[in-house]
C-alpha cells in the first residue's frame, strides 16, 4: 500500500480536487486507487451546510452526505465511494470526545500531538486495509497556511516516517498568475506557499501549477530552483475548458513518469474518454437549457447537474449553453416567465428546499408542460412539477407541498411517515441508493431496465392519498418504490418530454455512463 498526499497552495479553488482525481484516474488501469479527502470545518458532514458556502452536497450510494470533491472522484475513478472516507475534523473531534468518555485514554491527558494525529492515521490505514488497495490517495482539503487543516498536515507529515520515503510522495498544487500589463508568468506565489509547506515539514515532490498557459522552461528552472523540486516534476496545470483534458494535460506534463520514479512502480497510464471529448469539440449543433433554482450564484451548488448535462451532450455529440434562471426574480415581478425562458430548447429544476423561488419554479414548470418545452424535474423538481399537475390540471386549487405551505388545502406533496419525529437535521434525511420499479414508458425505455437504483436526499415525497386522482388525470407514475408507496418517477405522456425523479439520478452519471434521463432531455431538444 502506497500513500499520495495531494495539497494546495495560495488561494481556494484551484481545482484541487479535479487535481487529485486526474491523478487518480491516470494511474488506476493496473492499480487500485482510494481516496480519502480530509475537511478542517467542524461540521461533521457538509449535509446541513448550504450549498452557497460549500458547494454542492454529494450524496454516497450508502447514504453518506460528502464534500462534493467525491462527486470527481467517482466520475474520474468509475468507483463508488464509502462515507468514511471523507474525514472532517467535525468527526475527528467527535471520536475523540467519545473515547474520552470512555476512558480509552487510561488518565492520560488527551493532545493534539499525538492523539489526535494518531486517530486520523489510523483511519488511514484502516480504509486502506479495508478496500485492500494499492494507493491511498489523500487529499487534505484548503490551502496550506489554514488553521484548520494544521492537524491533518501534521498527520500527513508524520505518514512519511510511518511507511517509508519509498511508499509515499507529496504533491503540491499553486498557482502561477500572468498579471495584466506585466504579461509574465510570476512564481512567487508557488514560492511563498511551497515555503510555508516546508515550514510544517512537508517537502513536495510534485508541483502542480495552475496556470492560464503552459509553464515556459525558464518558470520551471526559478521553480525547480526556489522550491526544491526537480524541474520535470513541475507539471503546468493548464486552464481547459472541459475538466475531463486534466488528465491529458497531466500525462503529456510527464507526471506518471515521476509518479513511477518516486513510488517505484511500473503503472501505464489509462486515459478513457478521449474519443468522447474530440466528439464534443468538432460539434456545431447548440442547444439552450435552462436551470432555475435559487443558487444559482454559485454553479459550484449544482456542480454534478451541469456534469449530468455534459456527459450527456459528450454522448449526443452537441454543445450545451446554460442560462441560469433564480426563480425568486420570477416571483418578485423582475422578469416574466416567457422572457426568462425565452430561446430555451429545455428546461431543468433540480433539488431545493423550502418556499423562497417555489412559486416561481412552478410557473415555469407550468409554461413548459404548456408550450411542449423539455422538461426534467430532479428532487424538488418533481415535487413541484406534482404540485403543478394538480393545480392545473387536476384541478385541486391551492394544492401545495407542506415543506411550503402547511396549511394547504391539498398537501399533494407531504413528509415522510418516517421523517415526522425526526429532530435533528444532520444526517436524517431519506438519504443513498433506492431502488425503483419502473413501468413500461418513456423513462423505461431510456434506463433500458425495470428495475433501477438511485441516490435520494429528501424529507417530502408525494402523497399516496393523491396517487390515484394524479393518475386519472394523465400524470403516470411511471416509478414506484418496491413497496409501491414512494413515487420515485413520474411522466406525462401527452408531452414531447415531461419526466421527474424524487431522486437525483446526476450524482451517478459520468461520461462513459451518462444519467439515463439527462441523456433523454437532451435527446429530446435535439429533435
Ligand atoms: N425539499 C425537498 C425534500 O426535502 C426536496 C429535497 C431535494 O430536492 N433534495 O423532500
Amino acid at each position: 500500500m502506497k500513500f499520495i498526499v495531494v495539497t494546495g497552495g495560495v488561494l481556494s479553488g484551484l481545482g484541487k480536487g479535479i487535481a487529485a482525481a486526474s491523478i487518480g484516474h491516470l494511474i488506476s488501469k493496473d492499480l487500485k486507487v482510494t481516496p480519502i479527502k480530509l475537511d478542517g470545518y467542524l461540521n461533521v458532514d457538509p449535509g446541513t451546510m448550504n450549498p452557497i458556502e460549500h458547494g454542492e452536497v454529494f450524496v454516497l450510494d450508502d447514504g453518506g452526505e460528502v464534500d462534493m470533491d467525491f462527486g470527481h472522484y467517482e466520475r474520474f475513478l468509475n468507483i463508488s465511494c464509502k462515507t468514511k472516507w471523507n474525514l472532517t475534523m467535525g468527526k475527528v473531534f467527535n471520536e475523540i470526545r467519545e473515547k474520552e468518555r470512555r476512558g480509552d485514554y487510561l488518565g492520560k491527558t488527551v493532545q493534539f500531538i499525538p492523539h489526535v494525529t494518531n486517530l486520523i492515521k489510523s483511519k488511514f490505514f484502516e480504509i486502506g486495509k479495508e478496500e485492500n488497495t494499492d494507493i491511498v490517495l489523500i487529499e487534505v482539503g484548503g490551502t496550506v497556511g489554514d488553521i484548520e487543516n494544521e492537524l491533518f498536515l501534521e498527520a500527513v507529515r508524520q505518514l512519511k516516517i510511518d511507511v517509508g520515503s519509498e511508499n509515499i510522495m507529496y504533491m503540491h498544487l499553486t498557482y502561477v498568475p500572468i498579471p495584466h500589463g506585466v504579461n509574465e508568468q510570476k512564481s512567487k506565489p508557488t514560492q511563498q506557499s511551497v515555503n510555508m509547506l516546508r515550514q510544517k515539514g512537508i517537502n513536495p515532490d510534485i508541483l502542480i501549477c495552475r496556470c492560464k498557459e503552459y509553464l515556459t522552461e525558464k518558470t520551471k528552472e526559478r521553480i525547480s530552483i526556489f522550491c526544491g523540486v526537480d524541474k520535470e516534476a513541475i507539471i503546468t496545470g493548464l486552464d481547459v475548458e472541459n475538466v475531463y483534458e486534466i488528465p491529458v494535460v497531466f500525462n503529456e506534463e510527464g507526471i506518471v513518469n515521476i509518479i513511477n520514479k518516486k513510488l517505484k512502480l511500473n503503472i501505464t497510464p489509462r486515459i478513457e474518454w478521449l474519443p468522447l471529448l474530440k466528439q464534443n469539440k468538432n460539434s456545431k449543433t447548440n442547444i439552450n437549457i435552462a436551470i432555475c433554482g435559487k443558487y444559482t450564484k454559485l454553479e459550484d451548488s449544482y456542480a454534478s447537474v451541469i456534469e449530468a448535462i455534459d456527459h450527456a451532450a459528450a454522448n449526443l455529440k452537441c454543445k450545451i449553453n446554460l442560462k441560469w434562471i433564480e426563480t425568486t426574480d420570477i416571483e418578485e415581478g423582475k422578469i416574466s416567465v416567457e422572457e426568462a425562458l425565452k430561446d430555451i430548447n429545455g428546461l431543468i429544476i433540480p433539488g431545493g428546499f423550502g418556499l423562497r423561488g417555489a412559486e416561481g419554479k412552478i410557473a415555469v414548470i407550468k409554461y413548459a408542460r404548456e408550450k411542449n418545452i423539455p422538461f426534467l424535474g430532479l428532487c424538488f423538481g418533481l415535487q413541484l412539477a406534482v404540485v403543478e399537475f394538480a393545480r392545473n390540471v387536476c384541478k385541486l386549487e391551492g394544492a401545495n407541498s407542506t415543506e411550503i405551505n402547511q396549511r394547504t388545502s391539498h398537501p399533494v406533496i407531504d413528509i415522510l411517515p418516517e421523517q415526522k419525529s425526526i429532530i435533528n437535521k444532520g444526517g436524517t434525511m431519506r438519504l443513498g441508493s433506492y431502488k425503483a420499479i419502473l413501468k413500461d414508458g418513456v423513462i423505461k425505455q431510456l434506463y433500458k431496465n425495470e428495475k433501477v437504483y438511485e441516490r435520494h436526499r429528501h424529507r417530502y415525497e408525494v402523497n399516496p392519498n393523491y396517487h390515484e386522482i394524479l393518475a386519472n388525470n394523465g400524470l403516470v407514475l411511471s416509478g414506484l418504490s418496491e413497496d409501491g408507496r414512494l413515487v420515485e418517477f413520474i411522466e406525462y405522456p401527452k408531452h414531447k418530454f415531461f419526466t421527474a425523479t424524487q431522486a437525483h439520478p446526476e450524482l451517478k452519471s459520468s461520461l462513459i455512463n451518462p444519467s439515463p434521463l439527462f441523456y433523454g432531455l437532451i435527446k429530446s431538444c435535439l429533435e
